[in-house]
């Protein structure tokens, strides 16, 4: 059974672009719908949780650059349309399984790799969107950047 309605999961990094030309290729071949999410990770998780501001201001500008540099993004991909193209809040593996489940996909793909910053600290993505997945997953091979 050929894919029907493949996710892909980025960070927005440049280095992201190899996951989704390859998930614009197999929905090319497979005639499935391609569909891009970007989870915005909040301050507060980032911060352990524990931090004694209102982070709201701060989480508004950070949703509306995610906007705006998600859609930069998926210019170049002429198959991700601006309604498949979605922005979460919260912890990238459940938001990612959540996404998938509503939109009854049958392939999740992300990158090997792609830690920046922060983030560093914790933990791979890829093998956490792996774990516990509703549909298949394709992790696709990053050159590590130094
Ligand atoms: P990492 O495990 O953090 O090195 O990231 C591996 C892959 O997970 C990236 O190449 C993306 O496909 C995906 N990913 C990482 N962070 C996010 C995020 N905030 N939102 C959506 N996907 C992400």
């Amino acid at each position: 059974m050929p894919y029907q309605n493949i996710l892909v999961a980025t960070d927005l990094h440049e280095e992201c672009h190899p996951v989704v030309a390859r998930a614009q290729d197999l929905a090319n071949s497979s005639g499935a719908k391609l569909m891009l999410v970007h989870v915005i990770e909040p301050m507060a998780m980032a911060f352990g949780g524990d931090v004694p501001m209102d982070l709201s201001t701060l989480q508004q500008q950070q949703f509306d650059q995610a906007r705006d540099r998600l859609n930069v993004f998926a210019e170049q991909y002429p198959g991700l349309l601006p309604e498949h193209r979605h922005i979460a809040y919260g912890q990238p593996r459940q938001e990612v399984h959540r996404l998938a489940k509503e939109q009854n996909c049958d392939l999740i793909v992300v990158g090997s790799h792609g830690r920046h910053g922060l983030a560093l600290l914790l933990g791979s993505t890829a093998n956490d969107i792996l774990h516990g997945a509703p549909c298949d997953v394709l992790a696709v091979r990053l050159k590590k950047s130094e």
